[in-house]
């Protein structure tokens, strides 16, 4: 098969090394004449793929065993709600910083759970730029909810400022994607079909604290501490998306988080450096400081070169640069698993195009 340049926002492209390892162990996993996805999720084996797993997030992410990491179900979404059901109630308000779709989507589930206060954001702007700090958060706040990457306008918190409260953050479409301290975070979770796997699962890492915190009786299933309980073996887990994003976490160690960030730089600086000195494509987002070095949005003058300039990008075999319908125009997502060359090829592209039509 020829692979396409795959720039999807998500299910994103994976590392060619991951997929044929994935492969192989569909065929048989490490000698036991079983398919992954056939390995009993209460078998040795599954528990060393957690136990590896869990591991390698704590030592990627700099955390010590103070933070407890669960592999859930549901995707991001399902920690939409399960964070509010947890730690916000009517009496107990939970903060939220309104800076793109995600972040909205969010606030919107907490409000079944809990008081919602939106404490900052740029949805006037059309989020394409990310809203001022609050300048004072109220200490009695639940937790302070933020989107560290908005995947779909492409803003990025590239710094956060301390809070005072717990600091919740949905990182589904940055995590390790760049050096962080993610002590800053009471809790942070990431859905991972970015930059951490196939759709389905989600991680979720949490500070032991928390747990404590819990505010309702919460059925087993959506209660951090009794998944914490149950090492996210509660139910059948998803062995084949946790082994992916084993791999994932492997490859990520292997290749280096400092490695990883110098090349998103890279990536990212090429398309907005080409978009800059652009006579047809205007990025989306204007201010600099706020770019995302993952999600790159632009559009083009007219519908009918942006349906030309797709075109043109499926001759030569790129896919996946069509922005969310809520946007238009392209997005190009840049995740860890996008080399270097396949952003050279697709600014290439982008010059041919306006040397034919500017
Ligand atoms: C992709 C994404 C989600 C949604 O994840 P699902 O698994 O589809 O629910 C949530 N938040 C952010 C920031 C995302 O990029």
């Amino acid at each position: 098969m020829e692979r396409k340049l795959n720039f999807n926002a998500g299910p994103a492209a994976l590392p060619g090394s991951v997929l044929q390892e994935a492969a192989a162990a569909v065929h048989e996993y490490k000698n036991t004449g079983l398919s992954i996805l056939e390995l009993p999720h209460r078998s040795k084996e599954f528990a060393d793929i957690v136990a590896e797993s869990k591991q390698l997030v704590k030592e990627l992410c700099g955390l010590d065993d103070s933070y407890e990491v669960l592999w859930l179900q549901g995707g991001g979404r399902l920690q939409f709600c399960m964070v509010p059901m947890n730690f916000a109630s009517e009496f107990l308000s939970a903060g939220y910083i309104d800076s793109g779709h995600w972040a909205e989507e969010a606030s919107e589930y907490a409000a079944y759970y809990g008081d919602v206060q939106v404490l900052a954001s740029s949805k006037e702007q059309k989020y394409n730029c990310l809203p001022a700090w609050p300048e004072t958060v109220s200490q009695q706040l639940a937790y302070l909810h933020l989107t560290t990457n908005n995947t779909i306008y492409g803003t990025q918190w590239h710094k956060v400022p301390n809070a005072g409260v717990p600091l919740i953050a949905d990182m589904s479409s940055d995590i390790l994607s760049m050096q962080r301290d993610y002590t800053q975070y009471a809790m942070f979770y990431a859905a991972a079909q970015k930059n951490l796997g196939a759709a389905g699962t989600a991680l979720a890492v949490i500070r032991k604290d928390m747990l404590k915190r819990i505010v309702r009786p919460v059925a087993p299933m959506l209660n951090y501490n009794e998944q914490v309980k149950q090492n996210s073996i509660l139910n059948t887990a998803n062995v084949f998306g946790v082994y992916t994003s084993l791999l994932m976490l492997r490859w990520t160690k292997e290749k280096g988080i400092v490695n990883i960030e110098q090349e998103n730089r890279q990536k990212a600086g090429m398309l907005y450096d080409a978009l800059d000195n652009s006579r047809i494509f205007t990025p989306y987002v204007m201010t600099k400081a706020h770019r995302s070095m993952m999600n790159v949005c632009f559009t083009a003058k007219t519908p009918e070169q942006e349906k030309a300039f797709v075109a043109m990008c499926e001759e030569n075999n790129i896919t996946g640069i069509k922005g969310h319908r809520s946007v238009g125009g392209f997005r190009v997502s840049l995740y860890n698993a996008i080399p270097v060359s396949s952003v050279a090829t697709l600014v290439d592209i982008m010059k041919q195009f306006e040397a034919l039509n500017a």
